[in-house]
């Protein structure tokens, strides 16, 4: 609960420190040019008050007067060319500083930015079964090693995005569902995804296809648009069949997490094709990088809201 609130403050915190350094930006801006109004009419007023003072227009008349008029003209061109120059470098600081505005705007809005060092978010992903629980096998492999294998690519992209990771299970070793739930929750993670692999039980071998399951019931968590924005990338990824989002608290590792937390199955080691894509890095790093960019969207992206209609290709 505590770490939801924690993510939940951070992109507040963040989206408000952009809305302050745009609102300080605005101020700067009217200000700059009151000021430049100001100095401009004080210029003028003052090149008539000399002017006047000097009585030079006076003491000639007819065309000798404009000649005084141009003379004034002449002698205020220059201050009113210096106003001009002094706007222009009003204007180029204007110009400057939005650059800066912008660039820190950016900055900003990158993952783990303006964040203290070590503040990035932190992602839990978990690689299911391992040791004696190999989970469902394929040909020539098990469910557990290519969890694994895709599991450190997550992670691999998840950092290059900017992120922490940890991994509950790093090696071929067993891992109960309670201990993985307890690392992820010790680690106070700000998401949580568990990666697997399925298997049909019947004689049909075509079976193919990703699933991804959350747990719909807990309001408390955004299980659902993590799942939703995880389903849509991995799926545009990686083509494989949509076989639909689950809802359902009955799986362990996502109902009992605090953070926004789903699990994918990212394919069938029962479909001799599926398992051969599934065991290649290729098509490895494509089903990763969908994961990365569903969590990504999931923290980076207001915007990327997704229905359950839209999730389906
Ligand atoms: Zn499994």
């Amino acid at each position: 609960m505590y770490t939801i609130k924690r993510s939940e403050k951070r992109r507040i915190e963040r989206r408000k420190r952009i809305q302050r350094s745009r609102d300080r930006h605005r101020t700067l801006c009217s200000v700059c040019t009151i000021l430049a109004a100001g100095m401009l009419i004080l210029l003028s007023f003052m090149t008539k008050s000399v002017l006047a003072a000097t009585g030079r227009p006076e003491m000639t008349a007819g065309t000798d007067k404009m000649e005084g008029n141009e003379t004034a003209a002449q002698e205020a061109y220059p201050e009113a060319e210096r106003a001009e120059q002094g706007t222009g470098t009003a204007d180029a600081g204007t110009k400057r500083s939005e650059e800066e505005t912008r660039k820190k705007e950016e900055q900003e809005s990158e993952p783990g930015a303006g964040e203290e060092e070590g503040e990035a978010l932190l992602i839990a992903v978990d690689a299911g079964h391992g040791g004696m629980d190999s989970g469902c096998l394929g040909k020539g492999v098990t469910e557990g090693e290519i969890n694994l294998q895709i599991a450190f690519l997550v992670k691999q992209k998840l950092e290059e995005k900017g992120f922490r990771v940890m991994m509950p299970r790093q090696n071929d070793e067993f891992l109960s569902k309670e201990e993985r739930v307890e690392l992820a929750n010790s680690y106070q993670a700000d998401a949580y995804v568990s990666i697997h692999q399925n298997t049909y039980e019947g004689s049909d071998k075509s079976v193919s296809g990703i699933e991804t399951w959350y747990d719909g019931a807990d309001k408390s968590r955004d299980n659902r648009r993590l799942a939703q924005l995880i389903h849509r990338e991995t799926l545009g990824c990686s083509g494989a069949r949509e076989r639909g989002l689950i809802d359902s608290a009955e799986l362990y590792v996502v109902s009992k997490t605090l953070m926004p937390a789903c699990l994918i199955e990212t394919g069938f080691l029962s479909n001799p094709q599926e398992c051969a894509d599934l065991s290649a890095s290729a098509y490895q790093e494509r089903i990763a990088e969908g994961i990365a960019e569903g969590i990504y969207q999931y923290f980076y992206l207001e915007e990327a809201e997704v229905s359950y209609q839209e999730a389906f290709f």
